[in-house]
C-alpha cells in the first residue's frame, strides 16, 4: 500500500493541522502531553478540551455522517491521530466510549440504540468503561459469572468486576454478563449496556504502584438497566464481546508508535544533558529502541494494509501488541538506566501520596501493558495457533 498522502488527505491532514494549532491554545496550552496512562492530572481540562473535539466533529471521525461522524478512511484516522501525536495534544478520556465502545455500537447496535448513544459520547456528556474482567475472568473471559436476569422490563445484574479503568470517572459500562443461569464458556452470555450512577453499584477504587487509581472493582447488587440496553441478541454476546476486544487489540492502538517515539525522543535529550550518551552500553539500548520503533511503525501499516485490503484484522494485530507492550517495557527499564540512582528516588507530596516523573511513571505503567488487551502469553497462542498453525493448546 502507498502511504503517500493523496491531494485530498493533504487537504484533510493541513485541515487538521490548523485546527489543533489554533485551538490546542490559552487554557489548551497546558495540556500538552498530559493525560494517559497513570496521570489523571487535568482531568476537568481535558474533559473540556474532548468537549471541543467533539463539537467540531474531530471525535467520532470515523462514523457515519448520519451519526454526526465524517466517514473517515482509514487513512484520514491515521492521519488524525499522527497530528494529534505531532501536537502534543492531551491523552484523550472518550478511549472506552469513542475507541472501543463505539464501533461495536456501529457493528451491532439497532438505530435507536445509535442515535441514544453516540451523540452523548460526542458531546462527552457520557464516559464509559468497560466491564469485562472478574476475579476469575481474565484471559479466560469465558467463565464470567456476573449474573443478569430479566425482571419485566429491566435486567437485574448481580456479580463482580475487576480492573474497571475509569468506572469512577463514567456514566455508563458495557458489560459482559450471564443471563443463562445454566449456560458454560462462551454460551449463555448477553452485552449489556448499564447506567453506572444508580445505588446498586459500587465503584471501590485499586491504588496502584504509581501511586494513582485509575482503575477499580466494581460490585453489582440488583443493579438495574432496561431491557432495550441490550447489544446484539440474548445470550449471544460473545461475538459482540469479541469485537470490542478486535478494536482493542488493533485500531485503536495503531497510534501507539507516535507516542512512543515522543518518549524516546525525550528519553533521548534526559540522556544527553546526563552525558549518558557517551556510554556505549545506553547509546546501543537507544539506538535498538529507536529500531523498535520503526518496526512498530511498520507493522502498523502492514495491519492497516491488510483491513484496508480485507476489511478484517490480521494477525498483525496480536503481532503489534505483543511487540509494542514489551518494547515500552524495556524502554521504561532503559530509562532507569539512564537516570541511574536518581530512577530510585521519588518525591512526597504528601503523606502516603507521591509524584512521578514521566519517566518514572512509564516505567512503572509499561509493566501492566503486557497484562492488558490480551496478555502476551494470550498474544502468543493467538500466533501460535492462528498465524503459525500449531496444534490448539490442551485444555
Ligand atoms: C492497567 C490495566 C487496565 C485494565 N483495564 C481493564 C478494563 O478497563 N476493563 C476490564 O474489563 N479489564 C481491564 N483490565 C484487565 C485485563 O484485561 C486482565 O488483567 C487481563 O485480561 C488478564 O487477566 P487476569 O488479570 O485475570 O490474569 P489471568 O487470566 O489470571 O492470567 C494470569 C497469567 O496466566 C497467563 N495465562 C492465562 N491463561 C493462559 C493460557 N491459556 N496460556 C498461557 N498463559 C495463560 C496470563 O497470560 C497471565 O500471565 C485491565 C488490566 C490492567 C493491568
Amino acid at each position: 500500500m502507498d502511504f503517500t498522502d493523496t491531494p485530498d488527505e493533504a487537504r484533510f491532514r493541513a485541515e487538521v493541522r490548523s485546527w489543533l494549532a489554533v485551538h490546542l491554545s490559552g487554557e489548551f496550552a497546558e495540556l500538552g502531553g498530559r493525560g494517559g496512562p497513570a496521570d489523571e492530572s487535568g482531568w476537568d481540562t481535558r474533559v473540556e478540551w474532548e468537549k471541543l473535539l467533539g463539537r467540531d466533529r474531530w471525535l467520532g471521525i470515523s462514523w457515519p455522517e448520519e451519526y454526526g461522524g465524517r466517514n473517515a478512511s482509514f487513512a484520514e484516522q491515521v492521519i488524525f491521530n499522527e497530528e494529534y501525536a505531532k501536537a502534543d495534544a492531551p491523552a484523550r478520556v472518550s478511549f472506552f466510549g469513542e475507541g472501543l465502545f463505539a464501533p461495536t455500537l456501529l457493528a451491532y447496535g439497532t438505530d435507536e440504540q445509535k442515535r441514544r448513544f453516540l451523540p452523548k459520547i460526542q458531546s462527552v456528556e457520557e464516559l464509559w468503561c468497560q466491564g469485562y474482567s472478574e476475579p476469575n475472568a481474565g484471559s479466560d473471559l469465558a467463565n464470567v459469572a456476573t449474573r443478569g436476569v430479566l425482571d419485566g422490563d429491566q435486567w437485574v445484574v448481580n456479580g463482580q468486576k475487576v480492573w474497571t479503568t475509569l468506572a469512577h470517572r463514567s456514566q455508563w459500562c458495557f458489560c459482559v454478563t450471564r443471563t443463562d443461569p445454566e449456560s458454560h464458556g462462551h454460551h449463555g452470555l448477553s452485552y449489556l449496556l448499564i447506567p453506572m450512577d444508580q445505588p446498586g453499584i459500587e465503584v471501590r477504587p485499586l491504588k496502584q504502584m504509581t501511586g494513582t487509581a485509575e482503575f477499580n472493582e466494581v460490585f453489582f447488587t440488583d443493579a438495574r438497566t432496561d431491557k432495550a440496553n441490550l447489544l446484539g441478541e440474548v445470550n449471544d454476546g460473545w461475538k459482540v464481546a469479541m469485537a470490542t476486544l478486535g478494536f482493542e487489540r488493533g485500531t485503536a492502538f495503531l497510534s501507539q508508535q507516535l507516542a512512543f517515539q515522543r518518549e524516546l525522543q525525550e528519553l533521548i535529550e534526559v540522556a544527553q544533558k546526563r552525558g549518558a550518551t557517551a556510554e556505549p552500553v545506553i547509546r546501543q539500548e537507544l539506538a535498538d529502541s529507536y529500531i523498535g520503533v520503526q518496526i512498530m511503525k511498520y507493522n502498523g501499516m502492514r495491519m492497516l494494509t491488510g483491513l484496508v485490503k480485507k476489511g478484517v484484522l490480521g494477525p498483525e494485530s496480536s503481532i503489534g501488541k505483543l511487540y509494542w507492550s514489551n518494547w515500552h517495557r524495556t524502554l521504561g527499564e532503559r530509562a532507569m538506566h539512564v537516570l541511574g540512582a536518581d530512577g530510585a528516588i521519588i518525591e512526597k507530596s504528601e503523606p502516603g501520596a507521591y509524584e512521578l516523573d514521566e519517566l518514572q511513571r512509564s516505567f512503572m505503567f509499561s509493566r501492566s501493558e503486557t497484562i492488558y488487551a490480551g496478555s502476551s502469553e494470550i498474544q502468543r497462542n493467538i500466533i501460535g495457533e492462528r498465524v503459525l498453525g500449531l496444534p490448539r493448546e490442551p485444555k
